[in-house]
């Protein structure tokens, strides 16, 4: 699935994508109460991972993460950013009960990631429902848009003021 997003992300955005494997203990990151990752933190770990040598650095992690506003979230970028970060773990159809499907695992994830990116080249939410930078709330929400970005998110920037997106 990776070597997919890496094609279809560079086809995107137009621009070389580089994947990285990183094992890492990602502990410091658990919220013991919460039974969920911190998403802020774990973004702040992956700024502190990216280097000049790239355009942008995304993070893909497959753990629960949540931000403290919200139950959970699928990923979050910094808007106007250099990183962001996604999580498989509320894509997976087995979450929801249903039967595996990498088809639309992949479908989902790559959605995320254009997502996120767009948030980091300073795109905001947009109300078109196809449009892949609509705000996706559950996962039939990422199912009902598509993958690629729509030319309506400039009229709706002005309702989107904050710092973080997710
Ligand atoms: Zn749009
Ligand atoms: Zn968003």
């Amino acid at each position: 699935m990776l070597d997919r997003i890496q094609k279809n992300i560079a086809l995107i955005f137009d621009v070389d994508v580089v994947i990285e494997q990183n094992l890492m203990d990602l502990s410091e990151h658990y919220d013991p109460e919460r039974l969920q990752y911190n998403a802020n933190s774990l973004l702040a770990l992956v700024n502190s991972l990216h280097t000049n040598q790239y355009l942008r650095t995304i993070g893909l992690f497959r753990v629960d993460i949540f931000i403290p506003i919200l139950t959970f979230i699928f990923g979050q970028a910094t808007f106007e950013g250099t990183c962001g970060i996604g999580s498989l773990y509320r894509l997976r159809n087995e979450k929801y009960g249903l039967p595996r499907n990498d088809e639309l695992l992949y479908e989902r994830f790559r959605k995320v990631i254009i997502h996120e990116l767009g948030h980091t080249f300073g795109l905001i939410h947009c109300q078109t429902p196809s449009c892949v930078m609509r705000s996706a709330t559950y996962v039939e929400d990422i199912d009902q848009k598509k993958h690629r970005f729509c030319t309506h998110y400039e009229e709706n920037q002005r309702h989107f003021l904050n710092k973080t997106n997710f």
